[in-house]
């Protein structure tokens, strides 16, 4: 058994731990319990397994990055996968409209499906995107449909791996952001930001422009 001065001394020591953690963190991002930015990121079983290691650093954590800095909140990210029916959704076809339409439906019972199993409340701010490996319909080359969002602002997307900057662009469009807003910027060479429509020859910044940082931080300022 423990002597009292062993458990005052293991007391201070816990409480300047504690302290000391605190110490070291960067300020705390704004947040509120209630209504979390909650990103939801389910991957397609059409992904191989050779590409889904590098997702999260290549093309999410850019775009969480960004968001957090511009809008000073934190966005909850939460992966899934090999989900029937989420992760098999026949996302392929001529029809844009048909597509998002169903996806806006099976995001709503996803989420719904994560609220009733007591894992996440459903909340107003709640995103999913669907990642997909190939595009909507087209091909990269020669033009196509590449992802696409529920509305502007919105809360269901459809992001393919063939465009490096397509998971920030789509969650853009959730959080508001605009075409018309989207930059080149050149840093030695020519970059697109998030929101204009890629072109092959241009790298990707994998940042919003000025405006777009602008429309993204109002609207979400707005929720709360
Ligand atoms: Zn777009």
């Amino acid at each position: 058994m423990q002597n009292p001065l062993m458990k005052f001394m293991t007391f201070i020591a816990a409480l300047l731990l504690s302290l000391n953690i605190h110490a070291n963190d960067s300020p705390p991002l704004k947040d509120d319990h209630l209504d979390p930015i909650r990103i939801y990121f389910i991957f397609h079983d059409d992904i191989p397994k050779s590409k889904r290691d590098s997702i999260h650093g290549d093309y999410i954590h850019p775009f969480i990055e960004e968001f957090q800095s511009i809008t000073g909140r934190k966005a909850h990210v939460v992966f899934d996968e090999h989900i029937a029916p989420y992760s098999n959704f026949k996302y392929r076809s001529s029809d844009r409209e048909k597509v998002i339409k169903e996806w806006r439906e099976l995001a709503w019972q996803y989420r719904k499906k994560r609220n009733d199993d007591k894992e996440f409340r459903i909340s107003r701010n709640d995103r999913v995107l669907l990642i997909t490996n190939d595009m909507i319909n087209g091909h990269p080359l020669f033009g196509g449909v590449g992802g696409i969002a529920d509305a502007q602002p919105g809360r269901a997307a459809i992001a393919s791996l063939d465009f490096k900057q397509g998971v920030g662009h789509e969650l853009g469009h959730t959080f508001n952001g605009d075409h018309e807003d989207g930059e080149v910027l050149y840093n030695g060479w020519w970059c697109e930001t998030f929101m204009l429509p890629p072109l092959q020859l241009r790298s990707n910044c994998m940042v919003f422009s000025d405006a777009n940082r602008k429309r993204i931080k109002d609207y979400v300022d707005s929720l709360y």
